[in-house]
């Protein structure tokens, strides 16, 4: 007998799973809405000219070698990312009340956040926003499974009470914030509640700063730990000191937060692993304390991260010439999908597609949720090559001149 004959196949990742999919069809307009990476108006993955001016000088340097990084990480680049995300003026740097450790993505920094605050200061219940970040769909069964999502699936890891949050309110296509601030209400004592900082994934809708600020109030009424999810910093308004605008406020009414930076979108280094978990506290005495505990939290999960990725992001954001470059590749990316969500907007309006379309235009970051029902993504799929995840959550950057008007007219089949 063989100790894994009784393991049950997991459930596919859905992302994944649509992308083989897509790779094994053999239509000529076949379209893969689903990928959550940025694609050129030619469909190709793009290396940021800014990226590939940072290898070539890292690939001719002879100073460069292989030897571990601190257990904490890069200092050059933990300063650098924390200043990017909190602002050089932040009072919390300013202040010394802040520090950071990177982390192997954006997945690592949530990781190792949500493990110290669980196993150091005893955290129980964490609430993540419904819909959020990720779900599952088995691929024997053909079911989505409701409550699968990478930052459930982590806090599940770690033992957490796992709630939802009402965030989208799906018959008036706009964030439910009565309903969040309800939930957030009822929050037990020792809760965490994970919020996106910006370009919520997957709906694209962001709370106003006046539903941030009403937010904040229940949050520290009820005590809550808030843990900002940034990863996608520059690409909800294409500005990078525009979209921090929540983890900023949080930090100037006094709260301590925890943001978990990702640098795998917006410098496209998703397979490098370039993640800083940073971490803002009242004094600066607790400043040592919390970064001692996550070095250790680091050295049981990963030991040490990975250079490559981290190189180029420090060398770029230590730049003022390189970092200027940089804005201008974010920029790029970022009005190119608001392109996207113009034209597709105007497209279906074009078209006479019953239903109000205008979501599309008011939704930002990399991420559209259509309002598709499973019925019409699956006829997208069936008979357009289309493919889309269940939830209706199509990546706008997946969209080109070229196949945009061919999705708004299956678009049109599907929905009438
Ligand atoms: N958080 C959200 C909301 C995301 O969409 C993603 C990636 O898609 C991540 C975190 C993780 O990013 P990384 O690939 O850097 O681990």
């Amino acid at each position: 007998a063989s100790w894994f004959s009784d393991v049950e196949v997991a459930a596919a990742i859905e992302v994944f799973a649509l992308t083989q999919s897509y790779n094994e069809d053999q239509h000529p307009q076949k379209v893969n809405l689903g990928v959550g990476a940025y694609r050129t108006d030619e469909g190709k993955p793009w290396v940021l000219p800014v990226v590939r001016t940072v290898e070539s000088q890292m690939a001719s340097d002879q100073t460069l070698n292989h030897e571990y990084l601190p257990v904490a990480g890069s200092p050059d680049f933990r300063t650098a990312s924390t200043r990017l995300l909190l602002g050089e003026q932040s009072p919390a740097i300013l202040g010394s009340r802040c520090d950071s450790v990177q982390a192997v993505g954006g997945t690592g920094a949530l990781r190792i956040g949500m493990d110290f605050l669980r196993s150091r200061l005893g955290f129980e219940t964490i609430y993540v926003s419904s819909p959020t970040w990720g779900k599952s769909t088995s691929v024997i069964t053909v079911i989505t499974f409701m409550s699968a999502g990478n930052h459930k699936n982590i806090a599940k890891a770690l033992g957490y009470n796992i709630k939802e949050y009402r965030y989208w309110d799906a018959a008036a296509r706009k964030f439910d914030v009565d309903g969040m601030i309800e939930d957030l209400r009822n929050a037990p004592e020792k809760s965490v509640v994970i919020l996106h900082m910006c370009a919520h994934n997957p709906t694209g809708i962001d709370p106003s700063h006046d539903e941030w600020k009403m937010l904040a109030q229940v949050i520290r009424e009820k005590g809550i730990f808030p843990f900002f999810d940034c990863a996608y910093q520059g690409f909800s308004s294409g500005i990078l000191e525009k979209d921090p605008w929540a983890i900023r406020y949080f930090i100037s009414e006094g709260f301590e937060v925890f943001g978990a930076q990702s640098f795998s979108k917006n410098f496209g280094l998703y397979n490098e692993r370039v993640g800083n978990l940073v971490f803002v506290t009242k004094d600066p005495e607790s400043v040592l304390k919390v970064r001692s505990q996550m070095m250790m939290v680091v050295r049981t999960t990963w030991s040490n991260s990975p250079a490559h990725g981290c190189r180029v992001v420090a060398t770029v954001l230590n730049n003022p010439a390189l970092f200027a470059e940089w804005k201008e590749n974010v920029k790029t990316m970022a009005d190119r999908i608001l392109l996207m969500r113009q034209q597709l907007h105007d497209k279906l309006r074009a078209l006479g597609v019953p239903g109000n379309w205008d979501h599309i235009v008011r939704q930002t970051g990399m991420f559209s949720y259509t309002g598709l029902n499973p019925r019409q993504v699956a006829h997208l799929v069936k008979e357009y090559h289309i493919y889309l995840l269940k939830s209706g959550r199509i990546n706008m950057c997946a969209l080109t001149m070229k196949n945009i008007d061919y999705v708004a007219n299956a678009i049109q089949d599907a929905v009438t």
